[in-house]
C-alpha cells in the first residue's frame, strides 16, 4: 500500500476551538504579534514545539494509575531503570525533571572556566548550561550540515578533522567531555550516521575524552540510520538504538521528545565515581536518586514511551508526515531546510519573503501571517531568537508526536497556499518592546 496511515486510532479527543480570521487578527495584535503570548486555546494547529506535547498511549495512561509514589526505591523507578539501562547499556541512570536539569548537573561537575565542550551543534539549553559554568561550547558540524539545499543523508555529522584540530589546539586535558546531538535539533533535526558516532568515539578514545549523546531524539536518528546507512536496513530500531548507545560513555535525555512523555529526563553515565557525584548534586535540586524531581507515574510514562517510540509503524508514519509537509511546501515554491529531519519542517523565511530585510524580521512576519491566515502557531528561529548570531531567518513548524492527523497537515499546506498568493503584501515587523534575554519569548512587535 502506498498510503502510510496513523498506526493508532483515537480514543479520547481534545476539542480545538475554531476561530475566524478577524478574531485571529485581533488576538495576534493584542499579543504584540508574538505567538508565545497567544493563549493555546486560541490556536488551531499548534506547531510551536514537539517538546512535551506528545499524546500518550493507553499503556502510558494505565501506567499513571500504576505509578508507585514511594519516596525511595519505588516500583516505578525500578521499571524506569530497567528500561533505560537495557536501552542505553549504561551503568547508572539518574532521573531528572527535564533534559536541561541533566545538563545543569553534568556541566557543573565537568565544566568550568578554561574548559572546552565540543558538539556537532549544542542545543540552546546545553550551550547555556555550559557557558553558565564558565566553559566554552563549540560547534563542530560538518560543512554540509548548515547548507539548507545540500541533499546529504547525515547532515548532523560531526566534522572529525575539525574536532581533532580543536582538541590538539586547546589540549585534550581541557576537554572534559564531547557531546553529540542526535538528531541535531539546532540544524533542521538532521541525523548523525552510525559511522560518525563510531568514528567520533574512536578519535576521542585516543585522547581519553568521554563521548556523551544528547539523546533527545535517539529513535528518530535510529530510523534515519535504518533508512539511509548501509548494513542497517534489516536491523530493528531497538538494535540500532542500542548500537548507538554502545559507542558512548553517557547521555543526557529529555523525555519530552522521544520518550513520548509530557515531562521528564535523565542523565546516564558509565563512570561510577561521576555517578556518585551526580547523585549528590541531584539531591540538592532534583530530589532523591530514585525519583529525581519526577512523580512515580511520570517514570512509568517514560519507561513505556521509550518502548513505544521504537515501533517501526509509528516511526514510518512520523517521519513520513514531516516529509510530506516538506514536499508539499517545496512544490508550492516555499524554500525549506532540506532534506526534512525527524521532528519539524524549517521554512527559510529570509528567502521566502525577500522583500523583508533581516532588520524587519521575515521569520516573525511569517509566523504572524500563519497565525492570522490559519490559526497556526510556529516559532521564529532567526534574528529575533539569536540576534546578530542568526545564521538564517527560519520558521520552525514542529510536529507534536501522535497528536495530528493527515488532514491537519493538509490544512497547514492549504494555509501556505493562501500565504504564497499574498506573500508580497506581508509586512515586516519592528520591536515595540524588546526583551533583554531570550527575546523570542516575551518581546512584542508591530507591522511596518
Ligand atoms: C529539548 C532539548 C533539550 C533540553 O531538554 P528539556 O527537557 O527541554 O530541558 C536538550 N537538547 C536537545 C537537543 C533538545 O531538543
Amino acid at each position: 500500500m502506498r498510503t502510510i496511515i496513523e498506526p493508532f486510532r483515537i480514543k479520547m479527543v481534545e476539542p480545538i476551538r475554531m476561530t475566524t480570521k478577524e478574531e485571529r487578527q485581533a488576538i495576534i495584535e493584542a499579543a504584540g504579534y508574538n505567538p508565545f503570548l497567544v493563549k493555546a486555546e486560541d490556536v488551531l494547529i499548534d506547531l510551536l514545539t514537539d517538546s512535551g506535547t506528545s499524546a500518550m498511549s493507553q499503556e502510558q495512561w494505565a501506567g499513571l494509575m500504576r505509578g508507585d509514589e514511594s519516596y525511595a526505591g519505588s516500583r516505578s523507578f525500578i521499571r524506569f531503570e530497567s528500561v533505560t539501562k537495557s536501552l542505553t547499556g549504561l551503568r547508572h541512570v539518574i532521573p531528572t525533571h527535564q533534559g536541561r536539569a541533566a545538563e545543569r548537573i553534568l556541566f557543573s561537575l565537568v565544566g568550568g572556566k578554561g574548559r572546552i565542550i565540543p558538539s556537532n551543534t549544542h542545543f540552546d539549553t546545553t550551550r547555556a548550561n555550559i557557558e553558565f559554568e564558565g566553559a566554552r561550547a563549540v560547534d563542530v558540524i560538518a560543512p554540509d550540515g548548515t547548507d539548507p539545499e545540500v541533499l546529504a543523508p547525515f547532515k548532523g555529522n560531526m566534522d572529525l578533522v575539525a574536532l581533532e584540530a580543536l582538541i590538539r589546539d586547546v589540549g585534550p586535558e581541557n576537554v572534559p567531555v564531547c557531546m553529540l546531538t542526535v538528531t541535531n535539533n539546532a540544524t533542521g533535526g538532521q541525523p548523525v550516521s552510525m559511522a560518525n558516532i563510531r568514528d567520533t568515539k574512536a578519535l576521542l578514545r585516543q585522547f581519553d575524552i568521554p563521548l556523551f549523546l544528547d539523546a533527545c531524539r535517539f529513535a528518530e536518528n535510529a530510523w534515519f540510520i535504518k533508512m539511509r546507512e548501509d548494513g542497517y536496513a534489516e536491523k530493528t530500531l531497538e538494535e540500532i538504538a542500542k548500537e548507538m548507545f554502545s559507542h558512548v560513555d553517557g547521555c543526557t535525555m529529555s523525555a519530552k521528545k522521544d520518550a513520548l512523555a509530557n515531562i521528564g529526563g535523565f542523565l546516564a553515565v558509565n563512570d561510577d565515581e561521576l555517578a556518585q557525584r551526580v547523585r549528590a548534586l541531584l539531591i540538592l535540586t532534583e530530589g532523591f536518586p530514585t525519583y529525581g524531581g519526577l512523580a512515580g507515574r511520570d517514570l512509568e510514562a517514560i519507561a513505556q514511551g521509550l518502548i513505544e517510540i521504537l515501533d517501526e509503524d509509528y516511526m514510518r508514519y512520523r517521519v513520513r508526515s514531516v516529509e510530506f509537509l516538506g514536499e508539499r511546501l517545496l512544490s508550492l515554491g516555499v524554500p525549506i531546510f532540506q532534506p526534512t529531519g525527524g521532528h519539524a519542517v524549517y521554512v527559510d523565511a529570509g528567502r521566502f519573503l525577500p522583500h523583508i530585510p533581516e532588520s524587519r524580521f521575515p521569520g516573525q512576519a511569517l509566523v504572524s501571517a500563519l497565525y492570522v491566515e490559519g490559526g497556526i502557531r510556529a516559532v521564529e528561529v532567526g534574528s529575533v531568537m539569536f540576534g546578530h548570531n542568526a545564521k538564517a531567518e527560519l520558521v520552525r513548524l514542529a510536529i507534536p508526536r501522535r497528536v495530528l492527523t493527515q488532514s491537519h497537515v493538509e490544512y497547514v499546506v492549504e494555509v501556505f497556499e493562501s500565504i504564497v498568493r499574498n506573500k508580497d503584501n506581508i509586512p515586516g515587523m519592528r520591536f515595540v518592546h524588546e526583551a533583554k534575554v531570550l527575546r523570542h519569548f516575551t518581546s512584542t512587535f508591530e507591522p511596518v
